[in-house]
């Protein structure tokens, strides 16, 4: 279905990234990986399935850097068909204890980004008349919990913007959308497991049943090929006229 497209997905070296980026390349699409770490391993995982990978290890808090990945990716592939915005970091903290140099930093990655690799990405798309923007926001896009206040400003930030956006492409073939995850098992959320687990002197099988229980209904996690299908869904025929939609796949979270 996405033979001859190109995919740039930011934070793909692992987690929902790399398994969004997996899944757009099983459908044929070309795959531009972004990310920190090692970059040899997802980028062999995403030729195996048939297709060329590129990567730029750009830093997402840093403009100038993403001004040169947007240019790279046009230089290998001539533009960049479908955008995902997916890179992120969290850290949980009551606002009076937040520090600073992390809300700027969780602003700057999960929020500015996705303005500048659109902005940068969008008049290839218009000219082209064929677009997909996807933005990685996620159920504290729609909702808050507390601690988590740079986050969730942030993601509410990226709802904001994706609906924007697509109010100004609405007549063109380019669609922007938001996919809002609840919890998925990633390295992100693992981390929170670890510290609930070492904080309240639990294990972190029992820490992992409170996350869940507390928040999402199914207490199953989203899998990260779950939200790959829906990324597909989303570049396909079938969602032309999905625009400005910020989509829960949480368990049932948001619905409460
Ligand atoms: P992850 O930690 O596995 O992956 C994050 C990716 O972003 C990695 O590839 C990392 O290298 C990259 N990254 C981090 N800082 C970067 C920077 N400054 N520049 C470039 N790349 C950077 O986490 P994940 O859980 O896969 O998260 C991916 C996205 O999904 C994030 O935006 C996150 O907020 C969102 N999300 C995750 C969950 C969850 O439960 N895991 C839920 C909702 C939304």
């Amino acid at each position: 279905m996405l033979k001859g497209k190109t995919a740039l997905v930011t934070g793909s070296t692992s987690g929902i990234g790399l398994a969004v980026a997996k899944s757009l390349a099983q459908q044929g699409a070309n795959i531009v990986l972004n990310g920190f770490g090692d970059a040899s391993a997802p980028r062999a995982e995403v030729e195996a399935l048939g297709v060329r990978a590129e990567y730029h290890g750009a830093d997402m808090s840093k403009p100038e850097q993403i001004d040169d990945m947007m240019k790279f990716a046009a230089s290998k592939f001539g533009r960049v068909d479908i955008l995902v915005n997916n890179a992120g970091i969290q850290h949980v903290a009551k606002v009076e204890d937040f520090p600073t140099e992390r809300w700027d930093a969780i602003i700057a990655i999960n929020l500015s980004s996705a303005f500048h690799t659109t902005r940068l990405a969008i008049p290839a798309m218009r000219e082209a008349n064929w677009g997909r923007v996807i933005n990685i926001a996620s159920a504290h896009g729609l909702v808050a919990s507390a601690q988590k206040s740079a986050y969730v400003a942030a993601k509410h930030g990226v709802v904001g913007l994706t609906k924007a956006v697509a109010l100004e492409t609405a007549t063109t073939g380019v669609t922007v959308n938001a996919i809002c995850p609840g919890w998925v098992l990633t390295a992100l959320v693992q981390k929170q497991i670890d510290d609930r687990a070492a904080r309240e002197g639990i294990t972190a099988a029992q820490a992992q049943n409170d996350l869940l229980g507390e928040k999402q209904p199914s207490l199953q996690f989203t899998t990260v090929e779950q939200l790959g299908g829906l990324a597909v869904f989303l570049c396909s025929p079938a969602a032309d006229q999905v625009r400005g939609v910020a989509w829960a796949m949480d368990g049932g979270w948001t619905a409460q």
